[in-house]
């Protein structure tokens, strides 16, 4: 027996893919999942919220082994928020997780720390699982600052969470340069994160939280990354645009731990 996590494979499409787009793309990945299933790997789409409804149609009606996720939610319940969309909401839809603190928002919809804070909360006190997403920018690596810039925002998101919450809770760490850059983070500078990373979780009593990496993850470096940077899977952005490069870093975790079982 292993007590190593299942791998963890999210597509975060970002502001892409429109509903009929969305409907195309869940299909292929229904058939390809059914011609060969992803045995040991946990598998979340996170659509624009405009594609939720249909993708979860799709997945219960096809019975596809996936979960949906959303890129952002409200910190707040209900009310005068204009644009928003809340966790009940999320809920109802079927949404099993949300993604929180995704470089893109902090940078450019004010996402403070104080804000990552609130919609954290607001989303594991719903029942929703959240992968908060922490990553420096280029001059913090460069200035060597990467360990204390991702404690702080750990610290700042997770500090004093309640017990029960735990098990919601996923991280993924995504420097900002490696986003959407095609510049990968080597499996080295992963592998020195992902130790430090669990090192803080687990004096936070968060050591079970499965630690991901995103940042250009692709088909070809997706196995260099979880076997040398040790990691328990991947948040994908452009790669999970398409069912064939999406599938085959599904293959790659699911194969890796058939491997490491
Ligand atoms: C992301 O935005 O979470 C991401 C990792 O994007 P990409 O894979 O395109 O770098």
């Amino acid at each position: 027996m292993t007590t190593t996590p299942k791998p963890l494979v999210i597509g975060n499409w970002k502001m892409n893919l429109d509903y009929v787009e969305a409907v195309h793309l869940g299909q292929q990945l229904g058939v390809m999942l059914k011609n060969k299933p992803a045995e040991h790997t946990d598998i979340v789409v996170v659509p624009p919220f405009v594609d939720i409804r249909s993708m979860t149609s799709i997945i219960e009606s096809e019975r596809i082994a996936m979960d949906v996720g959303a890129q952002h939610v409200s910190a707040y319940d209900n009310g005068a928020y204009t644009g928003e969309i809340s966790t009940t909401m999320l809920k109802r839809l079927n949404v099993q997780w949300v993604l929180v603190g995704h470089s893109e928002r902090r940078a450019m919809y004010d996402m403070t720390d104080e804000v990552v804070l609130s919609t954290l909360q607001a989303v594991v006190r719903s029942g929703l699982k959240v992968v908060l997403c922490v990553g420096e920018a280029l001059s913090v690596r460069e200035a060597n600052e990467q360990n204390d810039f991702v404690t702080q925002q750990l610290k700042s998101a997770l500090e004093g969470l309640d017990e029960k919450f735990h098990e919601l809770v996923t991280v993924a760490y995504e420097p900002i340069w490696a986003i959407g850059t095609g510049l990968t983070a080597s499996s080295d500078q992963v592998g020195a994160m992902t130790i430090h990373l669990r090192s803080v979780l687990a004096q936070l009593s968060l050591g079970a939280a499965r630690v991901l990496y995103g940042g250009s993850v692709n088909g070809e470096n997706a196995a260099t990354l979880l076997g040398e940077g040790g990691v328990d899977g991947f948040l994908v952005g452009g790669a999970s645009l398409k069912a064939e490069s999406f599938m085959s870093i599904i293959q790659t975790c699911d194969d890796c731990y058939d491997v490491k079982r």
